[in-house]
């Protein structure tokens, strides 16, 4: 008797079994299963001859998804995310694939048929059909005039259209051919744009990476935004495509994917690549992981859940702003798809190539280690290094939260036609809404947060929970009138711009403005087509975009991270701050980058300024080292979160106590209430163990996490989080 280990997607850290008697199935196999009531698709992860449950209970495979198995390098993939993430391997295999493949009737990739008419096939087309079948005469006219459509082509025609062709082609009047694919995924058509001719240090970059094509190893390329990453990446690509091998190639985030993806069809065929994200329809989402997967796409262009993809061929990965959180999945199976990057290039024997301007501290602790090897980019090819400036608004004084030389350098800007970038990482108008008479602030109910206060519908909100309330007239405490709103918000600098420029056009960029896609897109081409003069906006606007008339920089107020708690605010402060001087300057136009701070002295804002990150990055792994903080030590997060704060606290110590116990080569601190110690009205706290042994703490878990599912819990719900990034 078969049997088939079916991974379902449900929260259960095993593998059910089930009776193959009438299909033949194979490992990798996607298969519809009965689940008590419910019918689910299962991954076959293992087939055998007996099950320890007596064959009397098995219940039968009932269907196939009609998918090609999943290939072993996936599956194995998805065995270490499960054990090293400690997820249960159903939910991380679904987690890893398309979510139509979820549904027990998905019924394959929609076939995209291309139509087109014989050779004086019109006249008799239109002869056989009814006078008044207005929709099939418009068909024959687009037909006739187009050459040649797809389904979906036909489809915008008119819904019934597709159904109309199949019919005329399954009698013999027109002719239809499948599509490939990827062909279909996009049609834009490729223009050549030439290469340009490497500098010294981008070849030295190609040709190095080019010698381990083939086996396994781990590249850093460093190089300041600018600097021309990019380019060898493109290189690097053209080389493997020369191989005949596929490519995979991640970006923290969705909105840098049409920037990178406009170049790339620019310079290859464009047919080769797929662009893999979340904000993809369901449909559209599998087609392109089958793309992928059938070998038809060579280039995957992809966030996080790209690293999943199977590609039959695949000979390099590579990770774009490694150092980049985004990279971390933050719930259900919590991985790193940088780290996992490294974990698929090892297992396939190909090079990984991760880039940066400012590489994690983990990474270059990695290359210290001689674990990774070390490129650097040292000069802009097409641009100058910005220049950076110091502004200390305690002497310069503020006005509305512009220093007086901000607004004279936005001024000059704008007599050149050039534009200005004000960054500021808070929506909102103000963060604090505080009484004068009193000191009253306003809070969220739910949260241990502060309410922001908006402007364009005046309501206090919560960017927790998104609790929102009205703006009170008076102080709930003291019946005071004088409310006023402290500090500021991007909504405020935008105010405070148009009362400085009435004539200037400007644009806020924040999550507020930008919450639909459509609306990003329209925007970033009002900047590149220089609609816009002066920008505001959040960390939106940091990351790799390219803006050729940008040439100065205002950074407001960034000195909160340098009194965070948390030992990484330095590391992501320093990162975010290169990167959106980085925005200045990139073309022909020299750029210049304001801080306005009240620490002008302060080293993460001198090693800004000399844009020296290499040095104080030592400084900081020096001060990790001394700490005993990662990347020195490894470190495992129980986070809790419940209702009543007296569940999670009793839940917590009894994790304690049991973990006590065999606690061999790691530290378990005692529980402490999380950053934000309230959500939505859920008490949070977390435990952290940490090991200078990765292998010890994963042998520590391997004990621990049968004991934590024994816990009684009471309303908890708790996660564990391997290599967490915040606490
Ligand atoms: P990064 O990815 O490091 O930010 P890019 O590869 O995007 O850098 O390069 C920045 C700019 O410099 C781009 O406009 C790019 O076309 C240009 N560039 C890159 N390499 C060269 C080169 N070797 N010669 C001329 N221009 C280059
Ligand atoms: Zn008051
Ligand atoms: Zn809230």
């Amino acid at each position: 008797m078969r049997i088939a280990r079916v991974a379902l997607d449900i929260p259960v850290h095993t593998l059910f079994d089930y009776r193959v008697s009438t299909y033949s199935v194979s490992i990798g196999q996607l298969v519809v299963v009965p689940f008590g009531t419910r019918r689910l698709v299962g991954i076959i992860f293992a087939l055998g001859e007996a099950s320890e449950l007596g064959t009397g209970q098995l219940r039968d495979i009932q269907s196939r998804l009609p998918l090609d198995p999943l290939p072993a390098e996936i599956l194995s993939l998805i065995r270490f995310a499960s054990d090293y993430y400690r997820c249960p391997v159903g939910q991380a295999a679904f987690t890893a694939l398309p979510a139509s493949f979820r549904n027990a009737r998905y019924a394959g990739p929609k076939a995209d048929w291309i139509f087109s008419l014989p050779a004086g096939g019109q006249r008799a087309l239109l002869e056989s059909i009814p006078g008044r079948a207005f929709v099939m005469r418009r068909l024959v006219d687009v037909l006739t005039s187009a050459k040649q459509l797809t389904t979906r082509e036909a489809h915008d025609v008119s819904p019934r259209a597709p159904a109309i062709l199949a019919g005329w082609a399954k009698s013999g009047r027109i002719e239809r051919r499948l599509s490939n694919v990827v062909a279909a995924v996009s049609n834009t058509s490729p223009q050549a744009v030439a290469a340009p001719i490497l500098t010294p240090d981008q070849s030295l970059a190609v040709e190095e990476i080019d010698k381990t094509f083939g086996g396994f190893t781990c590249w850093l390329i460093e190089g300041v935004t600018g600097s021309g990453k990019t380019e060898v990446y493109f290189q690097l690509i053209a080389r493997t495509l020369e191989r005949r091998r596929q490519v995979l190639l991640m970006v923290p985030e969705i909105n840098l994917t049409p920037q990178l993806e406009a170049r790339f069809r620019a310079r290859f065929d464009h047919r080769i690549l797929v662009t893999l994200h979340s904000n993809l329809s369901a449909t559209e989402r599998a087609r392109r992981w089958i793309a992928a997967a059938s070998g038809d796409a060579r280039v995957v262009l992809g966030t996080r859940l790209s690293i999943f993809t199977p590609l039959p061929d695949l000979g390099l990965i590579i990770v774009d702003e490694e150092h980049d959180a985004s990279f971390k999945q933050q719930e259900g199976l919590r991985y790193s798809a940088r780290d996992l990057a490294l974990v698929r290039a090892k297992q396939l024997g190909i090079p990984a190539v991760l880039g940066s301007a400012t590489p994690s501290l983990e990474t270059f602790y990695n290359v210290q280690n001689n674990k990774f090897r070390h490129l650097r980019l040292t000069s802009r090819p097409a641009a100058q290094m910005p220049h950076v400036r110091l502004v200390d608004v305690r002497s310069a004084g503020a006005m509305g939260g512009l220093t007086p030389l901000a607004i004279q350098e936005i001024k000059v800007r704008l007599s050149r036609g050039e534009q200005s970038l004000i960054f500021l990482n808070r929506r909102g108008y103000a963060p604090v809404l505080v009484c004068a008479a009193c000191a009253w602030t306003a809070g969220c109910s739910r949260c241990s947060a502060r309410l922001v206060w908006h402007l364009r519908k005046p309501v206090l909100r919560c960017h927790y929970c998104g609790h929102e309330e009205p703006v009170p007239t008076a102080c709930p405490a003291c019946g005071d009138q004088d409310l006023q709103g402290l500090g500021q918000g991007t909504q405020r600098l935008e105010q405070t711009l148009a009362q400085h420029f009435p004539d200037a056009r400007i644009l806020r960029i924040d999550r507020d403005s930008t919450r639909s896609h459509q609306a990003w897109d329209g925007m970033r081409k009002k900047i590149h087509d220089n609609e816009i003069d002066i920008l505001v906006g959040t960390q939106m606007l940091a990351k790799g975009h390219d803006f050729s008339q940008m040439t100065l920089v205002v950074i407001v107020n960034p000195d909160a991270a340098l009194f965070s708690a948390d030992f990484r605010a330095s590391e992501k402060l320093l990162q975010q701050l290169m990167q959106v001087a980085g925005r200045a300057g990139r073309a022909d136009l020299p750029g210049e980058v304001l801080v306005q701070t009240r620490f002008p002295t302060h080293p993460l804002y001198l090693a800004l300024a000399a844009q020296d990150y290499p040095s104080f990055v030592t400084e900081m792994l020096e001060q990790r080292r001394e700490a005993g903080f990662p990347p020195f030590v490894s470190q495992v997060l129980l986070r809790a979160e419940a209702v009543k704060p007296e569940s999670v606290a009793e839940f917590l110590a009894r994790a304690a106590r049991e973990g006590a116990a065999f606690s061999q080569g790691v530290i378990l601190y005692d529980p402490v209430p999380a950053t934000m110690a309230r959500i939505a009205g859920r008490h949070r706290a977390h435990l952290l163990v940490q090991s200078k042994s990765r292998s010890a703490l994963q042998r520590f878990l391997d004990a621990w996490l049968p004991r934590l599912e024994q816990l009684k819990r009471r309303q908890v719900r708790w996660v564990l989080d391997v290599d967490p990034l915040d606490l």
